[in-house]
């Protein structure tokens, strides 16, 4: 599970601000991570897959990666940011398309690494993931076999944003629904773009005893002016938008929980200012993060 927000300059005032909460096992570790810009000369080993070298430089990144415990590792991302003030969170969702029955490929995850990696705005991220979505596939285990629940499934939607512009991505399998932001918007675990809604959403999948309300409180909190980073920090570790118990934006079920939080601010012209909770955000709270030279 999960729950992202962003809001554009329109209605913060200032700069675009990204916000993710990643609802993951509860016994999952995550490494907020700085990745160097490169130049890869060798195909890229992903979760699953290999995939082909980036033909140009890569961006610098920070980014919130899962630790799993055995051979097999996650190497992509729950959110980040690059350094051009790219940033993306994912989703998990749920269609009529089952997951379980795909071969090997990329995992939602991969993608927000790979997009950040490679996109140097939020339209040019989307078109990376679109063309790596539609290339390589998605497909393999997005949970650690060895963690709490074992392997899992799923396919993602993404929340893609730069200091001027934001999209929605929702998949299922090789098919994306892309939809421009206009001011502000937030996603969460259901297919939400309309004609994507009306064709693929799961039959059985109870959105509204486990989605809606979350999706619902998100939409709230964008709709004050200034949307500001202190509330969307607050909101992040908030527990009064459950419909069942412990299923609130700041998650604390059996088999789900907010492992990891990031609120990105991305400033036109400047790198990103970054905010991360390495943990539940409602105990352990928000740090400051930054660039390595700007430590
Ligand atoms: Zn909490």
């Amino acid at each position: 599970m999960c729950d992202c927000l962003v809001a554009l300059p329109e209605v913060t005032g200032a700069a675009t601000i990204l916000a993710k909460n990643s609802d993951r096992p509860p016994d999952e570790v995550q490494h907020w991570e700085h990745i160097d810009a490169a130049i890869d000369t060798e195909p890229i080993r992903c979760t699953h897959v290999t995939v082909a070298p980036w033909a140009e430089r890569t961006r610098e990144v920070m980014i919130s990666r899962p630790y799993w415990r055995g051979a097999l590792q996650c190497w992509g991302a729950e959110h980040g940011v690059n350094d051009l003030g790219v940033a993306i969170g994912n989703e998990a969702i749920y269609t009529i398309d089952d997951p379980r029955s795909a071969a090997p490929g990329l995992t939602g995850l991969d993608l927000v690494r790979l997009g950040l990696q490679r996109g140097t705005s939020a339209e040019h991220a989307v078109t990376v993931i679109l063309d790596l979505l539609h290339t390589v596939g998605q497909g393999g285990t997005c949970h650690d076999p060895h963690g709490h629940g074992g392997a899992r499934t799923y396919w993602s939607s993404f929340l893609v944003a730069d200091p001027v512009s934001a999209w929605v991505i929702e998949t299922s399998a090789r098919v994306a629904a892309v939809r421009r932001v206009d001011t502000a918007a937030a996603i969460s675990n259901r297919t939400s773009i309309p004609w994507f809604d009306d064709g693929y959403r799961h039959p059985r999948q109870p959105t509204d005893r486990f989605v809606d309300a979350r999706l619902a409180a998100s939409g709230r909190v964008l709709e004050e002016r200034p949307v500001t980073v202190d509330a969307l920090r607050s909101h992040l570790a908030s527990h009064d938008s459950c419909s069942e118990p412990g299923w609130s934006v700041c998650m604390h079920t059996e088999h789900q929980r907010t492992v990891a939080s990031m609120v990105a601010v991305m400033p036109v012209g400047e790198r990103p200012h970054v905010w991360v909770a390495d943990g539940q955000p409602c105990e352990v709270g928000f740090r400051q993060t930054g660039w390595p030279e700007l430590r």
